[in-house]
């Protein structure tokens, strides 16, 4: 296998203004139903629903790397995991540790990186391949490959930014929780403010927890600790929400939603998307009539037909009715790599 040294991330693709679906129509617009509810008091609601909810506890790692790679459920203690590759510096605070696979035939970076809640950049970046924003190397069979696996409590960061509030976001009030790893953020509010570039009509993304400033234990999270994770309310088609509510999907806004999903997605730094069944349908539904090609859906959501062999980047998790959860994991913020690649 030929290692290329030099990486070809980008932070953003460039993008096309080449939008084929049509607007919905002001007139359409101000006659949407109002599906849901909305809570009178979005700090509780958010408090019950989303932000520290007790339903809502992503995993941090996928079934597939304890199947495959012989890692505990929780990843609570690196020490008692496989035969991971260790790395010292600052290790009660780092957040990954690397754990051997052997490429299977036919295995792509994306697959392998969704299959075990990695992001393809971050994967490409430990195993010095070349990775860009369209492509979507196939791994030669029998190589040996380190993938990124989280580690649970505790970690953090230790140069934060905060997600302060900008166009196209509409922040819950807890902003002492809007904090993460600067590329993390950045990547984040540049996604939020390209979408509301094109649909500034449109209501804002409503925007929940991402971590406390440095890390560490959030409620009883296992996620939203380390700076890398963002709750994000469902973007619906009505004109002004601005509270945690649990829309009908038939209410939902599946154009912006899969425009932030896809943007995110092909900058190759999400590890993984928290999504509850039935909106990944109506999801699926809208891209794959938006011509998405199969394989990408098949790399991407874990609804879809059956006989689907591994893991996918949206998949379902307990409490992401009312908002998803959505994971990046950016090289440039992970100083762990960094002193691991320089020993
Ligand atoms: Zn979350």
């Amino acid at each position: 296998m030929r290692l290329i040294k030099r990486l070809a991330l980008r932070t953003i693709r460039p993008f096309s203004l080449a939008i084929s679906v049509p607007l919905v129509l002001a007139a359409s617009l101000a006659s949407a139903p109002t599906a849901f509810a909305a809570p009178a008091d979005p700090a509780s609601a958010e408090a019950s629903a989303s932000a520290d909810g007790p339903g809502e506890d992503p995993p941090l790692v996928s079934p597939e790397a304890v199947r495959d790679l012989g890692v505990s459920p929780e990843a609570s203690e690196p020490e008692e995991v496989g035969s991971p590759t260790s790395f010292a510096p600052r290790a009660s605070r780092n957040t990954i540790r690397l754990a051997k696979y052997i490429a299977r035939s036919g295995d792509t970076l994306r697959a392998v990186a969704y299959r075990y809640f990695t992001s393809p950049s971050l994967l490409a970046a430990v195993n010095k391949l070349a990775f860009g924003p369209e492509a979507d190397p196939v791994l030669p069979a029998g190589e040996t490959i380190q993938v990124p696996i989280a580690r649970g409590s505790p970690s953090g960061f230790d140069q934060g930014e905060q997600l302060l509030p900008g166009p196209g976001m509409h922040m819950s009030p807890n902003l002492e929780r809007k904090w993460g790893r600067p590329q993390v953020v950045r990547l984040f509010r540049q996604a939020f403010t390209e979408t509301f570039k094109r649909w500034p009509q449109r209501h804002p993304a409503l925007i929940g927890s991402l971590s406390k400033a440095g890390g560490g234990k959030l409620g009883r999270h296992k996620s939203h600790r380390s700076g890398q994770d963002i709750d994000v309310g469902y973007f619906t088609r009505e004109g002004n929400r601005k509270e945690w509510g649990r829309p009908s999907v038939k209410d939902m806004d599946m154009e912006r939603t899969w425009f932030l999903v896809d943007y995110l997605e092909q900058t190759g730094h999400v590890a993984a998307i928290f999504m509850a069944p039935d909106v990944q349908k109506g999801l699926y539904t809208y891209a794959a009539g938006r011509g998405v090609k199969a394989e990408r859906l098949r790399a991407l959501f874990q609804y879809g037909p059956p006989g689907r062999a591994n893991g996918s980047l949206i998949r379902h998790s307990p409490g992401h009715r009312d908002h998803m959860h959505i994971r990046l994991w950016v090289p440039e913020d992970m100083p762990e790599i960094r002193a691991d690649r320089a020993t």
